[in-house]
């Protein structure tokens, strides 16, 4: 490393390219050309890059196209790539004053997914980006075994998940010891164990008890029946936020927003009695989730007015699937703001030792 060296980082440059474009909606598979291409060029050391450009043999790489090839000899040369200029005002939020302090009073994400589930990359790339945003956690929160559509995971894939959670979280912390990464200076910073349980039709939890027990968080959604009579899904939510293992309420309406997600068609509101629901999150101080993916916008403003309302803990989350829509929660933020929440209401403006408490409070014996 010497002055030779460009001042810009071409595997940097194609991580944010690639993050621009997750925040931006795009799929994930798409933009894993990007991620892919970044891995390639930072295992060459500098001469290796420069001689490679040189001779025009980059593409020769794997996961090295024309267009990450062009990216990658603008950054060299010490310009912002075209590619990554235009990337940049793809998907980006407008926000009021209120919204950014509320997201500067988050320090971590509560409902996250890898490529263990349905998420589009491994943990340590979601945890990396998540600690790039300031934040000191986040909460992987993969799906459970009925939800066969999205990989849900058995409880011996999730045993095996709080293994390597572990091991990343050794790394994380000699990171943080050493005070920089590859990728800058870094802070100490990690990744809490979780899972996005799938709510039953009788209201049970679609894990085993004993390792919901071991999870450092427990985010319960419905993914089925959606349409089923508002007497019955009331008494199904009510039936799980009742659970001990459960601390988050995700997503609870399960709205699809029109001109978002497959075909585009939309999905309406689950029915049920919010005031009933929303009551027993109050009582059994289970948060509601305010859910910040675009299509999802869950729940909507009225509700979430009525969960305010009625005393309710909330979580600012992003449901991300992968890194660039760990930025998704100033979408939250300002949902939140609009609607009377106070950050002291918000599970994840605590720390992570802090959000551990509670979310043991009704763990324990
Ligand atoms: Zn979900
Ligand atoms: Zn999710």
């Amino acid at each position: 490393m010497s002055a030779a060296v460009s001042a810009r980082d071409p595997a940097e440059d194609l991580r944010s390219i690639a993050f621009c474009l997750e925040r931006a909606l795009e799929p994930s598979y798409r933009v894993r050309a990007f991620r892919n291409a970044a891995a390639a060029i930072a295992a060459l050391t500098p001469d290796e890059l420069r001689s490679r450009v040189t001779a025009s043999t980059l593409t020769e790489l794997p996961g090295v196209g024309k267009v990450t090839a062009l990216a990658v000899e603008e950054s060299l040369r010490g310009e912002e790539p075209v590619y990554l200029r235009r990337a940049r005002t793809l998907g980006g939020t407008p926000v009021s004053e209120g919204a950014a302090l509320l997201r500067a009073a988050l320090r971590g994400d509560c409902h996250t997914h890898s490529d263990w589930s349905d998420g589009g990359s491994p943990i340590a790339e979601m945890a990396r980006a998540a600690r790039a945003l300031g934040h000191e956690y986040v909460v992987l929160t993969d799906h459970s075994p009925r939800l066969r559509v999205a990989n849900g995971l058995s409880a011996q894939r999730l045993r095996e998940q709080l293994d390597v959670v572990a091991r990343l979280n050794d790394e994380l912390a000699a990171e943080a010891e050493r005070g920089e990464a590859q990728d800058g200076p870094v802070t100490p910073f990690r990744v809490l164990t979780g899972i996005e349980c799938d709510i039953n039709l009788d209201g049970s939890l679609d894990q085993e008890p004993e390792l919901l027990a071991r999870l450092d968080l427990v985010v319960a959604s419905v993914h089925s029946k959606l349409r089923m009579p508002a007497d019955e899904m009331t008494a199904r939510m009510v039936a799980a936020i009742a659970n001990p293992a459960t601390d988050v309420l995700g997503h609870c309406t399960g709205r699809q927003v029109v001109g978002h997600g497959r075909g585009g068609k939309g999905r309406p509101e689950s029915e049920f009695d919010a005031e009933v629901v929303f009551a027993a999150c109050a009582q059994f101080d289970v948060a509601v989730e305010v859910n910040s993916r675009p299509e999802r916008l869950d729940p909507p403003k009225r509700l979430l007015r009525l969960a305010v309302e009625a005393g309710c803990r909330v979580a600012i989350d992003t449901d991300a699937h992968a890194p660039g829509q760990l930025d998704w929660q100033v979408v939250g933020c300002e949902r939140a703001y609009l609607c009377g929440v106070e950050a002291d209401r918000v599970v994840n403006t605590r720390g992570a030792e802090e959000l551990l408490s509670w979310t043991g409070r009704r763990r324990a014996g």
